[in-house]
């Protein structure tokens, strides 16, 4: 039983068995070979694991930004193999928000209207997306940076406001691939002290890949991969605690502004 879920409880993610084969014949290669996995909702999760290990291929699966070969993926009791490529890319766009290392944003584009981005693919109208862009910058702690572009700010800075993307749809999942692999020591930090924030006082749920121990410190519960199986699946008894000013500093303030 992983800590997860109760077991009478729907979770909010639910894998079974799941395999994934890339490639075919000799050049086959099976990078997950039957997880099972149950995460519930308002978990941090961290997701660990030598490299190869298939911590990026599940990350993809869970984002439905891919299909597993064998097993089942039930997102809020829902059988996401049963859904059509549409019924998943709207399960995308309504529940999962992805921050990647390497941030992705546009670089000629204002930090505004980066986050704006997944509202604009909703249809959503100028004025929403306009004050609801504000909102997501302000609760990383980027009010007052809106105009600037990318090249303008730190790389704190625009993993900022890649999360500000993210979560400016609120999404029930923040999913995020190592996303302090590109950033100093304190900055990685600052990141990890918002993802807690956005967790614990939004109810966020956050799963995270990372290798570096002092990130996964901050999440709940530590999954271990290897060799495309989960080794290990253990609660962190002693994540590490927000102080007051992490959590204000970082949902309210406009400390960093220009
Ligand atoms: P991790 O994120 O733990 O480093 P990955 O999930 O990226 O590991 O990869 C697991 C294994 O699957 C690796 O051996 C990798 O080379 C292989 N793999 C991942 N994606 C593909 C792909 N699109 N085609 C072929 N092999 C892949």
């Amino acid at each position: 039983m992983s800590p997860g879920a109760a077991p009478d409880e729907v979770p909010l993610i639910r894998l079974r068995g799941i395999t994934k084969t890339f490639g075919s014949g000799t050049a086959a290669f099976q990078a997950l070979k039957g997880v099972d996995l149950d995460i519930a909702a308002g978990e941090f999760v961290a997701v660990m694991g030598p490299s190869g290990s298939g911590k990026s291929t599940v990350m993809n699966l869970l984002g439905c930004l891919d299909v597993p070969s064998s097993g089942r993926y039930a997102f809020q009791g829902v059988e996401v193999q049963r859904l059509s490529r549409d019924q998943r890319a709207r399960l995308r766009r309504r529940h999962l928000g992805f921050v990647f290392q390497g941030f992705n944003l546009l670089a000629r584009t204002s930090a505004q209207e980066n986050v704006e981005l997944p509202l604009l693919y909703r249809g959503e109208g100028a004025a929403q997306r306009s004050a609801a862009a504000r909102d997501a910058l302000a609760q990383v702690g980027l009010s007052g940076w809106e105009r600037h572009t990318p090249a303008e700010l730190s790389g704190g800075q625009q993993q900022r406001v890649a999360i500000a993307r993210a979560i400016v749809t609120r999404p029930t999942v923040l999913l995020a691939d190592e996303p302090t692999g590109n950033l100093d020591s304190a900055r990685s930090h600052e990141i990890m002290a918002l993802l807690a924030a956005l967790n614990a006082q939004r109810g966020i749920t956050v799963l995270m890949v990372t290798h570096e121990p002092d990130m996964a410190a901050y999440a709940h519960r530590l999954v271990h991969f290897r060799d495309g199986r989960i080794e290990r699946d253990e609660r962190n008894p002693h994540p590490v605690a927000l102080g007051p000013r992490d959590a204000d500093a970082l949902l309210h303030s406009d400390a960093e502004g220009p």
